[in-house]
């Protein structure tokens, strides 16, 4: 592979398969496995655009077309400033 990372300068990643967190206009989507490519030196992620316009649908057509999800899960949110321990 010829590209170097944008970040460390680097140009050797690996073949990973991550859990990418898609956020648009206050909704999220989680997809997992999707596959990507890693730096091994600084962990920085790329996504090909193929797969991030996979992406794209998926949450369109979830969140838009009104496509049951796989499956769901709740998330807990918290205000910084509440959280206990930050004195
Ligand atoms: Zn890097």
């Amino acid at each position: 592979m010829d590209k170097v990372c944008n970040f460390c300068g680097h140009a050797h990643f690996r073949h990973r398969q991550v859990q990418y967190i898609y956020r648009h206009a206050g909704k999220y989507l989680i997809v997992n496995q999707v596959p990507c490519e890693e730096c091994e030196y600084c962990g920085e992620q790329y996504f090909a655009a193929p797969v991030l316009r996979k992406i794209e649908a998926e949450f369109h057509a979830i969140h838009v077309v009104g496509r049951p999800p796989t499956h769901s899960i709740s998330v807990p949110v918290e205000e910084y400033a509440h959280a206990p321990g930050n004195r």
